[in-house]
């Protein structure tokens, strides 16, 4: 099909049926990707025709998940746009219309069977379907008299419409990862398009009456809708719309991190990952799931995790920026094959992320951690602050990971590590420990890279053991031997701090009897 001739227009169309899965968001960022890189537009359309399975604040979920991301819409509920309304169930006049349409074509019925006909009918047929093999037996109005059809639609009686699928045809659907997918008409059923009972269509008229009016040139979503795409074309078809009909693109599913099948939430619970972008409540169970807003993720790592997830750019490229994932995109480099979920490559990118990261904007992501922990960031400094962060950042994956190699720059030792006591707080270190103290107290200039030189020449100088004398003294300062270079942290604490900190070790370490 002549993608390239055709203005791109993509739409992104969840059902706020709960909060957005980590799939969706993906769905939503390959739209989202396609459409810049076209110069196109990115619709965001709300289908919630399913009045049973609507749950409150879904869609506000999704507005600010994807605003979190840096999803930008083009034309949507929030945004408006020259097609709107962007939400389904504000749209019932376009489908009733439309419904018509196809019943004045003949391409559609009505018919009146109650669930319990249905029912009865699947009892009484093994592998019952509502088909060109049944349709002749069932109450529509195929088979009842015009007038019966009226009579019982002016009497109120719930009906539904009904698509009519005619056996015998070889159905294409051209996918543009796939390529084309051909099943028989036979094993389709005719689905309903309409419901009388909430004067809502189902999700596949309302779908694909929307694609056309909205002029969607490519419906890219996940492999879980590629079953319905047969039905899907059969329906342009039936509109006389085929000419303009929009290419597919069934991007692969994302499989569990350990084995075959479908990434759950579950899988999640069970390994220790969000799946999905922002922390969700649920308003019926009460029941919370984590975000990976909340996880400590940076949006541009969640981003860059997914694109990847399904993608490639063609070399071992891993790290890229949106603008990158933008210019390098392509589907010729999206796979059929499902993608593992491989949740510690995201752990890597939030890592890298952070690496890049300006030490003063991860000094601000830090000082909700330091409030959680009792520290007030507003008696330290900002330059402090980030220099801290600077020192440590290195070491994390998380932002919150901030706090367990940082939490001595803001507190001085209350505990000290038992076993480095046991190890290096000799009979002698006290007085050893109040020498040094003294010697910093009137070294003549304490910056790290002056200081270093200085207690290393009087270590030696005096005979000690190097090693002893330092663990000893980071001891008295950091409260456990490891962290950042000893003369790097001295140059942050500053002269009166770590002598503090060294007289208050003398006084509080007591040697492991
Ligand atoms: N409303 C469907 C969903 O929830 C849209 C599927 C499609 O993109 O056609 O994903």
């Amino acid at each position: 099909m002549a993608t390239t001739e055709r203005e791109v227009r993509v739409r992104f169309a969840p059902s706020p049926t709960g909060p957005l899965h980590i799939g969706g968001v993906r769905t939503a960022l390959y739209n989202y990707l396609f459409a810049r890189q076209h110069g196109g537009t990115m619709i965001l359309r709300i289908e919630d025709t399913d009045s049973q399975r609507f749950v409150p604040g879904a869609e506000d979920y999704i507005n600010e998940a994807l605003a979190w991301l840096g999803i930008g819409i083009d034309e949507g509920v929030r945004e408006g746009g020259p097609y709107g309304p962007y939400k389904q169930s504000e749209r019932r006049d376009i489908y009733r219309e439309h419904v018509k349409m196809l019943l004045d074509a003949g391409k559609a019925y009505i018919a009146f069977d109650t669930p319990a006909e249905l029912e009865a009918k699947r009892n009484e047929i093994a592998n019952f379907q509502y088909d060109a093999s049944t349709r002749g037996m069932m109450r529509n109005s195929l088979t009842l008299p015009a007038e019966e059809v009226e009579r019982l639609i002016a009497d109120g009686a719930q009906y539904v419409v009904r698509f009519k699928v005619e056996p015998g045809r070889d159905v294409a659907v051209n996918d543009l990862i796939r390529g084309t997918v051909t099943i028989k008409s036979d094993i389709l059923d005719d689905k309903v398009l309409y419901k009388s009972a909430d004067d809502l269509p189902t999700y596949h008229l309302a779908n694909i009456v929307d694609d056309h009016l909205m002029k969607v040139s490519h419906v890219i979503r996940g492999e879980e809708w590629l079953p319905s795409a047969p039905l899907h074309v059969l329906l342009y078809e039936a509109f006389g719309w085929s000419d303009t009909a929009p290419d597919f693109v069934h991007l692969p599913l994302l499989l569990k991190p350990d084995g075959k099948g479908k990434l759950s939430k579950r899988d999640g619970d069970r390994l220790g990952f969000p799946v999905f972008p922002l922390e969700w409540h649920d308003p019926k169970s009460g029941e919370t799931s984590s975000g990976y807003r909340e996880s400590g993720y940076l949006p541009e790592a969640v981003v860059n995790f997914l694109a990847l997830l399904g993608w490639n750019p063609g070399d071992d490229t891993e790290v890229m920026s949106m603008d990158e994932l933008i210019s390098r995109f392509s589907l010729e480099h999206c796979s059929k094959a499902g993608a593992k979920f491989a949740f510690e490559k995201g752990k890597w990118f939030n890592h890298t992320y952070l690496q890049e990261l300006d030490n003063a904007r991860l000094a601000e992501l830090f000082k909700p951690v330091l409030k959680e922990h009792g520290v007030d960031p507003s008696a330290f400094s900002d330059e402090y602050i980030a220099a801290v962060v600077g020192l440590v950042k290195s070491r994390i994956n998380f932002v919150r990971d901030l706090w367990e190699h940082a939490r001595f720059f803001f507190a001085a030792p209350e505990e000290y590590e038992a076993k480095a006591v046991k190890k290096r707080w000799s009979e002698q270190m006290p007085a050893i420990m109040t020498e040094l103290a003294d010697k910093l107290e009137n070294e003549a200039d304490f910056t790290g890279t002056v200081l270093e030189p200085s207690v290393l020449g009087w270590i030696e100088e005096k005979g000690y053991h190097l090693g002893n004398v330092m663990n000893a003294f980071r001891l008295t300062v950091v409260g456990e031997c490891k962290g950042p270079h000893m003369f790097d942290i001295t140059d942050l604490l500053g002269r009166e701090e770590t002598v503090r900190r060294i007289r208050k070790g003398v006084e509080r370490i007591h040697p492991a009897e």
